[in-house]
C-alpha cells in the first residue's frame, strides 16, 4: 500500500509531499532491494537462528520479505524523513514470522530521537512553529 502525505505550514508556507509505503515500485526501491539482500545474507549467516537458516538453504523463495517506508519526524531538528519502518520476514506457510525494527537516525542532524508522523499538527521544520499540518492526500494499493 502506498500513501501520499502533504505537510503544509500555515505560518511560513512550507509545503512538501512525501510518498511512503511498501512494494517494489516505490521511489526508494533500490533501498528495499538492498535491504532484501542484506537480510538474506544475515539469514544465511545464522543471525536469526538455525531454523530460518535451514529454510533459506532449502528454498530461499519460501521466505517472503516485506519492507516498508513510513514518514517520520526528527524531534531534534524537526525535519521530515521518509525511511524504512521495519522489515518483516514471513515464511510461505505463515508459521514463521520475524519483525525487526531498524535503528533510526536522522540524516540531517544524526539524532536518534525520531517519531513516526501521524496526521496532526506538528512543529514546522522551517519556522519551528507548531503550525505544520499533515494531510493524507492519496492512498492506493
Ligand atoms: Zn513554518
Ligand atoms: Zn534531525
Amino acid at each position: 500500500m502506498r500513501k501520499t502525505y502533504q505537510y503544509k505550514c500555515k505560518k511560513c508556507g512550507y509545503e512538501k509531499e512525501f510518498f511512503v509505503g511498501s512494494g517494489f515500485f516505490t521511489d526508494d526501491w533500490k533501498t528495499i532491494y538492498e535491504l532484501k539482500e542484506k537480510l538474506a545474507n544475515e539469514i544465511f549467516s545464522g543471525k536469526y537462528g538455525e531454523y530460518l537458516k535451514k529454510i533459506a538453504e532449502v528454498d530461499i523463495d519460501a521466505l517472503h520479505f516485506h519492507c516498508s517506508t513510513e514518514l517520520f519526524q526528527c524531534l531534534n531538528c524537526h525535519e521530515f524523513i521518509v525511511m524504512n519502518d521495519k522489515e518483516i520476514i514471513i515464511q510461505k506457510n505463515n508459521d514463521y514470522k520475524i519483525t525487526i525494527d531498524f535503528k533510526k537516525e536522522c540524516p540531517y542532524c544524526h539524532s536518534s530521537n525520531i517519531e513516526k508522523s501521524h496526521p496532526f499538527v506538528t512543529i514546522c521544520p522551517k519556522c519551528k512553529e507548531i503550525s505544520a499540518e499533515l494531510t493524507e492526500i492519496s492512498r492506493w494499493d
